[in-house]
Formats: structure tokens, sequence, C-alpha cells
């Protein structure tokens, strides 16, 4: 790396260039046969019956909600700390965004609070893994599914993370579907890509149909079949498809994603035992049975306590080369959310205190030794003061 270390940074070696080289030299830039190749490789890795491709992690959510086929004005549940899209899914398709507070440890959503939102309108919840922890789906879907609630897991941050159930994240194992993102600042990348996994063989052939226009030529499913050039657009779809140069470096990069897994744990343990010491400075907890594919390292920072800001500890750091990251502003209070559904601040206070403190540290598989060391030295010289 440069002397600017960002929050998180792809890592492309030689062979993963040569992968995609081969695919512009082929017949096929898009619809040939490597995004089949990436599914497979996807079902590999986390274990699941089928896998849908698609042009990103938000295509993914969207059309995942979408095979659910819920009326609007019904309600879904996600986590108020992530990414805007694990709650934009739901606006596109028509349903009320709820939200239910975090656990104070994880940060991720509590399966508690998720509870006591859940009313007889609430039809999906979408819990999130956060900086790749798994959530605790087992759990959630136990007060959920017996009432018909499907649930979605959001993955963007956590493929190659395996729960302490020994269940590898997007197996779907406690799920119906389960979303990934393959940007480049995300475990494995394809650039922009996303996929969903899923055990279920009709939502499996409503995803295929959705991320193609709603269009299908599979002989089994047409209602006639007239000759050789018939479709037929059965459901109002996208055109959510992955090129075949995406998949290309997805199937290289997703060959690398243990060793990228192991490198990430390795500095999250040296950041742990470097910070763990500091005052007013709280590193991530892991849950005891996670082995989790650490995607963020978050550390929560009294700023008030040290009398200063987020924003003059950012430029510090700043200055010595370390980029840093709020991951995330909580969804709630997005003025999107705010005025369209009359979201509040103090709505969720575990988040939103989580929020007050938040700062990402640079983690990412392609740093040196040194680069972590520079980060430690960084922060310790200037949370120690
Ligand atoms: C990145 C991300 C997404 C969206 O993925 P894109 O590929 O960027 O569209 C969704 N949810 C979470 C939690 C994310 O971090």
């Amino acid at each position: 790396m440069g002397e600017f270390l960002p929050y998180g940074h792809q890592w492309i070696d030689d062979n993963d260039v040569e992968a995609v080289v081969r695919v512009l030299k082929s017949d096929f830039l898009t619809q040939g046969p490597l995004v089949q190749r990436f599914e497979e490789a996807i079902l590999e890795t986390c274990g699941a019956k089928h896998c849908v491709a698609v042009a990103n992690g938000t295509a993914a959510l969207h059309i995942a909600v979408a095979a659910l086929e819920l009326d609007s004005g019904v309600e879904g549940i996600t986590s108020p700390i992530t990414f805007v899209a694990s709650a934009n899914c739901l606006v596109y398709n028509g349903i009320t965004p709820k939200f239910a507070d975090i656990d104070p440890r994880t940060y991720n959503i509590d399966p508690q609070a998720i509870q006591e939102r859940i009313t007889e309108r609430t039809r999906v919840i979408i819990p999130v893994h956060f900086a790749g922890q798994p959530a605790d789906v087992k759990q959630i879907a136990q007060g959920a599914r017996k009432r018909g609630i499907t649930i979605i897991e959001d993955a963007a941050h956590a493929i190659g993370s395996i729960d302490e159930n020994g269940s590898r994240i997007g197996d779907c194992r406690n799920s119906d579907m389960t979303a990934f993102s393959f940007h480049p600042v995300k475990n494995v990348t394809t650039g922009e890509g996303g996929a969903i996994t899923t055990n279920d063989d009709a939502l499996f052939r409503k995803l295929q149909l959705l991320r193609n226009h709603g269009i299908t030529r599979d002989p089994v499913l047409l209602s006639q079949n007239p000759g050789p050039w018939y479709y037929e657009m059965q459901e109002i779809g996208y055109n959510y498809r992955l090129t075949d140069l995406q998949a290309a470096l997805g199937v290289a990069q997703l060959s690398h994603l243990d060793a990228f897994k192991k490198r990430r744990r390795e500095i999250v343990a040296r950041y742990n035992q470097a910070f763990s010491n500091l005052p007013h400075l709280t590193v991530p907890f892991e849950r005891t049975g996670n082995d989790s594919c650490f995607h963020l390292y978050v550390v929560q920072i009294d700023f008030d306590a040290m009398k200063t800001s987020r924003t003059q500890i950012m430029e510090l750091l700043r200055k010595q080369g370390v980029g840093t990251q709020v991951h995330y502003i909580p969804v709630h209070t997005q003025p999107f959310y705010r005025k369209r559904f009359g979201y509040r601040d103090g709505d969720f206070p575990v988040a939103e205190r989580y929020y007050g403190r938040a700062l990402s540290l640079p983690l990412f598989p392609k740093m040196s030794d040194g680069d972590v060391g520079r980060v430690i030295d960084a922060v310790r010289s200037i949370v120690e003061g």
C-alpha cells in the first residue's frame, strides 16, 4: 500500500487480472458461462442449494424482498446500524420500514428488540451481520418463522463468516434468503456485484426471473411454445444481471477468501491486543463461538470524556496517514426516513449512542504488518494523549 491507509481496500492479484482478461478475449462479456460458475463457487463457499448472482448487493436485497410478493403497507424490520440499502429494499417494494435497536456489545440487531417490534403486519425481518459478525439469526427465526415471517439475511459484510452453531453465513439454515455484496471494500469483490442464496426452489426461480426483466425461455415454465424465438415476460423484473467479466473476477476472488479471512482475523487480534487497555476506547466484542470474517474494525471512543471530537480525531489520524470512517449513521435519522416515516432522534437510543462513539479503523487483508503497526502507533499516540 501507499502512504495513506483507507478503512478498506480490495486485493487483486495477477491471477484475478488474468481471469478477467480471458473473458475479455472470449465470446461472451455477459450472459456467458462464468456467472453460473461464480454461483457454484458461492454455493461451495456457503453451502446453500441455490444462488442467483446479480449486479450489486442493493439489487440482491431489492429482488429478495420483491420475490416475496408482499402487499404494500405491510411492515419489515431491520437494524438502524447498517447501510441504507438494508432498509431501502423495503421501501422499493412499498413495505413500511421498521427498526429494532441493536445489542450494545455486538452492534447487531437485538433479537429481543425485534420481538417487541413485531406486529400482525410484520412480514419480513432483515438481520444484518454487522462488520462480519454473525447476527443471532437462529434466535430471531425462532420467534418469527412460526408466525409466517420471512427472514432475509443481509450478509454484505459476512461472506466467509461462521456462526456459533457452525453454520456458514449464506447456508440459509435459519432463513429464507441471504444477500451478499461484492463491492470493492467488502470481503471479496467483483467491482460491483451481489448474490442471493436460498434453499427454496420457488424463490430461486422467482429470483432468476426478477434478475432478467421477468423474462423466461425455459420450456417448462412457458404457457405455450410456438417456436424457437419465443420467450415470455411473466413478472415485472429488472436488468440486474452480473457480467461475465465480474463473475470471472468473483471466482478468482473466492479462491482467496480463506487467506483473506485469516489475515483479517490476524489484524483484528493485533488491534484488540494493542487497544484493549487504552482509556476511553472499547474494542469490538466477538460472541463466543462466532468465527467472523471481520469486514470492519469498529472501535467505540468516548470523545466527550477525552474532551475532543470525532472530527478532530479523524483529522489527527488522517495526518498520520490513517483513514477512518463511520459505520453507520443510524438509518432512521436520515432525512428521507424522518420525512417519509416520521422517525426522530431518540427512537433507537442504543444505536444512536453507538453512532456517537463509532470509528472504523483500516482493516483489509493487503495491509502489511508495518501498516498495522502504523495504525496502532497512531491510535495509541492520539488516544493516550
Ligand atoms: C454494501 C452494503 C449493501 C449494498 O451493497 P452494494 O453492492 O453496494 O449495492 C447492503 N447492505 C450492507 C450492510 C452493505 O454494507
